[in-house]
């Protein structure tokens, strides 16, 4: 069977592989030189190498004393930072070129479009084309950053995370629209580097669909680095003056009087949009919904029944392991094989330091459905290793079935939180119950008990150390 995989991201590659290890017939179409798509490029890697090497520079200037280690003079290379950042970068997507010869499949750069119900015309960036016949289509085009008219949008000193994450100075002041996940993580690296940043936001807390207690923990760490956040306010207008600044025009959502900002940059963080510019859809008869993501149904397919479509251009949790894991349901779904999704067991992970991670269901989201529920939490800084560490910051909260015990939702807000979820995958794909994750043996002193703690909260309230 011949399979044609539009766009190299997560989505695409992942579908590509597990496609050809299935024994089809891939061509892989790209638009840029580069593969791995948003993930590799402007997104996950390099945003959490910047992260990195910030929180480095933050630690050593803020966090060593503490431990008896006296710096007297701390000086930071900007550009070097940027240049290991392109190198992280450029490692990763030199390791999916390798990855798709080794697995004989055919990557074409070129703009994809469909000219038929089974029929692609791949245009390239000297003006050549070709057509591809396939059998099978995937669609994983991914997203593109959402700019509003009225924001002027110029990659200049009105810039999105893509331009963020590669900027030449280190701003004196940035205005962050949007308190969301790009907003914090990028909003935190300069703020570790020096700038004085502000975040607007719309809605009256951060990060909307996490859990609260957690995302108000966040927020203290998040003004002890000196990000200043202003809610509730509504960003009408956004310009630059000359060369050198921004002028950003902001009111309460009521209508008040409007506010006027100032900053070097502007960071529009409102959220991503799909990406189907150029593809003709029309062409091959595919179907969009009202915000233009492409529609389909619990197969992954959308209304061409030879074209399915994986990851962010098709809406839900925008994030790169939904995109995989999309993909190679979609390749084993072709196979003949019985794959499953499992939505609700997508973790969340907030590369801010404390990191914030997530799975399931939050408080409010139970509420709304009316299940009952129990809760356990345990605050870090009742831990042996964050004492240790010093990483005193932050909970974990159990939420467990009322009547069952079974875990429906596990937040952490706290040092590592991103490789603890883990564990609460793990075991919530098993249907386990939090007197389960109590009776685990974790191993001491971890970070880890923090989350047995908050089971043996959850299920008996017997935590040890509370
Ligand atoms: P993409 O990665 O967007 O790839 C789509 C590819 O399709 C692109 O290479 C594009 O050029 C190509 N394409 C589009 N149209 C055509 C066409 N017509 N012809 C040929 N090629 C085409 N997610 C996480 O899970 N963890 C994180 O830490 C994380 N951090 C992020 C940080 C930032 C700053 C950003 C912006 C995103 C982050 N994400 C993160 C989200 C993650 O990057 C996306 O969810 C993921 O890349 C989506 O994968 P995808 O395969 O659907 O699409």
């Amino acid at each position: 069977m011949k399979i044609g995989v539009i766009g190299s991201g997560p989505g695409g590659y992942f579908a590509a592989i597990r496609c050809a290890q299935l024994g089809f017939d891939v061509s892989l179409i790209e638009r840029y030189p580069s593969l791995g798509g948003t993930c590799l490029n402007v997104g996950c890697i390099p945003s959490k190498a910047l992260l990195d090497s910030s929180e480095h520079f933050h630690q050593l200037q803020t966090g060593f004393d503490i431990h008896g280690i006296l710096v007297d003079e701390v000086r930071l290379d900007f550009n070097k930072m940027m240049q290991r950042k392109q190198e992280v970068v450029t490692q990763n997507t030199k390791g999916i070129q390798y990855l798709m010869k080794k697995n004989k499949i055919k990557v074409i750069h070129a703009l994809a479009s469909f000219a038929g119900s089974r029929e692609l015309l791949l245009t390239k960036d000297d003006g050549s084309s070709e057509k591809l016949l396939f059998d099978k289509c995937i669609l994983a085009t991914g997203s593109k950053p959402h700019c509003p008219d009225s924001f002027n949008y110029n990659k200049q000193r009105i810039i999105s995370s893509t331009e963020a994450l590669c900027l030449k100075e280190i701003p004196k002041r940035m205005i962050v629209v949007g308190a969301g996940v790009i907003g914090l993580e990028l909003g935190s690296v300069y703020a570790r580097l020096g700038t004085k940043v502000k975040v607007i936001e719309y809605l009256d807390h951060i990060l909307p669909n996490m859990d609260r207690d957690c995302s108000n923990e966040l927020m203290k760490s998040l003004k002890r680095l000196n990000i200043d956040f202003q809610f509730g306010r509504s960003v009408a207008k956004i310009q630059q003056i000359g060369n050198s600044h921004v002028e950003l025009f902001h009111g309460a959502k009521e209508g008040s009087e409007s506010l006027k900002e100032e900053a070097e940059y502007v960071l529009v963080a409102t959220g991503r949009k799909p990406y189907t510019e150029g593809l003709s859809l029309n062409k091959a008869e595919i179907q969009t919904d009202e915000k233009g993501f492409i529609k389909t149904n619990q197969n992954l397919q959308t209304s061409n029944p030879n074209v399915y479509a994986i990851g962010d251009v098709i809406g839900g949790a925008m994030l790169a392991h939904k995109a995989e894991e999309e993909g190679v349901y979609v390749a084993e779904l072709l196979a003949g094989q019985k794959p499953e999704l499992h939505a609700h067991l997508i973790p969340q992970v907030v590369y801010t330091w404390p990191e914030l991670a997530s799975v399931g269901y939050t408080e409010a989201q139970l509420n709304e459905r009316g299940i009952q529920y129990k809760t356990g939490k345990f605050p870090f800084k009742a831990l042996g290793r964050a004492r240790a560490s010093n990483d005193l910051d932050g909970l974990v909260k159990v939420i467990s079935n009322e009547q069952t015990d079974e875990i429906l939702g596990v937040h952490i807000c706290g040092a590592r939180a991103a490789d603890l979820i883990m564990e609460a995958v793990a075991l919530m794909n098993f249907k386990a119950s939090a007197e389960d994750m109590a009776m685990l043996c974790h191993a001491h002193p971890t970070f880890s008990e923090a989350l047995k703690e908050a089971a043996m909260d959850a299920s008996a309230k017997r935590a040890i150390h509370t």
